[in-house]
């Protein structure tokens, strides 16, 4: 029998509605001065981290990893909108790293090497892509205060199209 097909899987923090709005509203705001591809409000998240093709069959082992890594709850502000040259994408960012999600992210590799994922671990740069394919913009404009309350970590399955990727969410992991 043959081995079932990979899935893209990546871990990731999804926002509430009302902040994934209020991220897409500002990503049409900025629009205007750099052009580009806005995110839709439903497929706004930060990536943890990226497992990329894994077999199905996995899954449950990688959903193991993800609860002996633990984390804590807390709270994200997404203050810094920039944008990255190399791939045209503008981001929103904290100022600071929390310590919890930067301790969560340290723990989901550790968990996740030690269990033989993630061949390559990108280095962790918590970033939230509001808008894609943009000229470099002269400016952007100030992002709303919007404390995204961190309570769940998500495993999510991405598909990708010519029309761009769509994502299903297999399984959630709420923070202590
Ligand atoms: P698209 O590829 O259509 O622009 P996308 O990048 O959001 O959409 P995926 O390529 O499936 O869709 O990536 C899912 C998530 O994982 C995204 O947040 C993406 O930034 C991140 N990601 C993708 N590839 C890597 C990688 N090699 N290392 C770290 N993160 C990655
Ligand atoms: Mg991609």
């Amino acid at each position: 029998m043959s081995a079932a097909a990979p899935w893209r899987l990546f871990l990731a923090i999804w926002p509430t509605p009302g902040i994934a709005d209020a991220l897409n509203a500002w990503a049409r705001t900025a629009q205007v001065e750099c052009g580009g591809r806005v995110t839709l409000a439903a497929n706004i998240h930060l990536t943890l981290a990226f497992l990329g093709d894994i077999s199905p069959e996995r899954v449950p082992r990688l959903a193991d990893c993800v609860r002996r890594a633990g984390g804590s709850g807390h709270v994200l502000a997404l203050q810094e909108a920039r944008y990255w040259k190399h791939n045209r994408v503008v981001w929103a960012g904290p100022r600071e790293i929390p310590a919890a999600l930067a301790a969560l992210a340290g723990a989901l590799e550790r968990e996740l090497v030690a269990a033989g994922f993630a061949t390559e671990v990108r280095e962790f740069n918590a970033h939230v892509t509001l808008l894609r394919m943009a000229r470099l913009p002269r400016s952007l404009p100030s992002l709303p205060s919007l404390p995204w309350q961190v309570n769940e970590l998500v495993l999510v399955r991405s598909q990708l199209s010519s029309t761009g990727s769509s994502y299903a969410v297999l399984a959630r992991f709420p923070l202590a």
